[in-house]
């Protein structure tokens, strides 16, 4: 008998609430995590450190630029940076070792290292290997690099070094006026930076309502953010004090000097190291795993769920596609309605949307009246394809 019903690749949202659903149902789990702490992307450089700054640099925005309209008058307002991140680190720490006791509580062994899915069956884990009767992929994502923009940590950045830079940059130039750009720009012009943001289609938050999405722009611009729409990123080059981007669009070619530049374009699937593609695991044109309904990809006894599976890259998704794929394989009736996603900038205003079931292609999935939106997602991803690096 193998030693496990269950190993879990990935800790993340997806990972480790399913790991503890199939604790639940009576399976014997594992889960193989490669950091040092479990939660993955949103859990340690994602949701939850990005939405304690937002949080944080919103106390500072409003006693420096709210509280005197309505009558508090507030002098002496300094902004203390370590403390800030000291914060969010403790908010990280708290929830990461959370998730751990609950491992715990749920008799699930944390395996530590980067697990390699030698066989179905088999995943390796330095010199262990786990025997199992399933394998669940739980990967998550990337931060997806900007051709001429190579990621360099210091300069040019993803979210993961945004949100933990030393000091509050002059000037920041964000690429890609999504959620995560948006948000992260935000918590840096409320901090005193200087933040221009770089949109490659005619609008922000291009994925929802193209209404709320100008309406979002005109609130963030009140608030002095500069957008620069319908204009790529196409080179930067290092200068002495910081970076200089060349911008094109509009028939333009600008350069713009900047201290830090934020590339957040979107994510792609994780899945390096993993020996996913030499067992025969199918990825679509995007190089995401392919699940049948039941999440099991094209190799029978191998499951995946979360960002490394089509769909929106929201945590609250991966965790129901980890429940769902464990009911699932417990033979319990595990559903996910991809109608009912929601989808929030968390801005000051927060815009929300609903995900619709457009994202799903490959999944075969029939026609949803969304379909209209099927269009802009196609030309959305097109476009994109043009200018990423692979
Ligand atoms: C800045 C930012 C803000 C975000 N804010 C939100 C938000 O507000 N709301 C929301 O819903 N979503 C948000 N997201 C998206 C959210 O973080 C992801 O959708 C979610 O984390 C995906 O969960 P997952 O379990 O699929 O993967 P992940 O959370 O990426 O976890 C995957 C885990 O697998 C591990 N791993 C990978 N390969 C291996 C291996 N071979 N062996 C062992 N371990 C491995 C990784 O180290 C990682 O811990 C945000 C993302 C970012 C970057």
């Amino acid at each position: 008998m193998a030693d496990f019903d269950l190993v879990v690749i990935g800790s993340g949202p997806g990972g480790y609430v399913a790991a503890i659903r199939a604790a639940q149902l009576g399976m014997r789990v594992a889960c193989v995590e490669k950091e040092p702490a479990l939660g993955g992307t949103c859990l340690n450089v994602g949701c939850i450190p990005s939405k304690a700054l937002l949080d944080s640099s919103e106390h500072y925005w409003q006693v420096r630029r709210t509280l005197a309209a309505h009558g508090v008058k507030v002098s002496g307002v300094d902004l203390d940076l370590p403390t800030m991140m000291a914060r969010k680190d403790r908010v990280v720490r708290g929830l990461t070792q959370g998730v751990a006791g609950l491992f715990k509580k749920n008799k699930i062994e944390s395996v530590r290292g980067t697990g390699r899915i030698a066989a179905p069956g088999r995943v390796a884990v330095g010199d262990r290997t786990l025997e199992t009767a399933r394998i669940l992929i739980a990967t998550g994502s990337e931060p997806t690099p900007l051709r001429g923009l190579a990621f360099d940590g210091e300069r040019i950045v993803s979210s993961t070094e945004a949100l933990a830079l030393p000091r509050v940059p002059e000037r920041l130039l964000v690429t890609g006026a999504g959620a995560v750009g948006l948000e992260l720009g935000s918590v840096w012009s409320r901090l005193g930076a200087q933040v221009t943001v770089v949109e490659f289609m005619d609008e922000i938050v291009p994925t929802m309502d193209r209404g709320m999405g100008t309406q979002l722009r005109r609130a963030l611009e009140r608030q002095g953010i500069s957008f620069r729409l319908e204009t790529s990123a196409t080179h930067a080059e290092r200068t002495p004090n910081g970076v200089r981007v060349t911008l094109e669009g509009k028939g333009q070619r600008t350069e713009e000097d900047a201290d830090v530049v934020l590339v957040a374009i979107g994510r792609r699937p994780y899945l390096a190291g993993l020996g996913a593609a030499e067992i025969g695991v199918g990825l679509d044109e995007r190089g995401r795993v392919k699940v049948n309904e039941r999440y099991e990809t094209t190799v029978p006894g191998v499951f995946a769920i979360g960002d490394a599976i089509p769909g929106p890259m929201l945590a609250h998704k991966a965790q129901e596609e980890g429940i769902a794929a464990v009911e699932l394989m417990a033979g319990v009736a595990g559903h996910v309605n991809y109608d009912a996603v929601p989808s929030v900038v968390y801005t000051a205003p927060e815009l929300a949307s609903q995900t619709g079931r457009y994202y799903d292609r490959s999944r075969e999935i029939p026609p949803s009246p969304l379909a209209a939106d099927d269009n802009l997602a196609r030309e959305l991803w097109i476009r994109t394809e043009a200018i990423v690096g692979s």
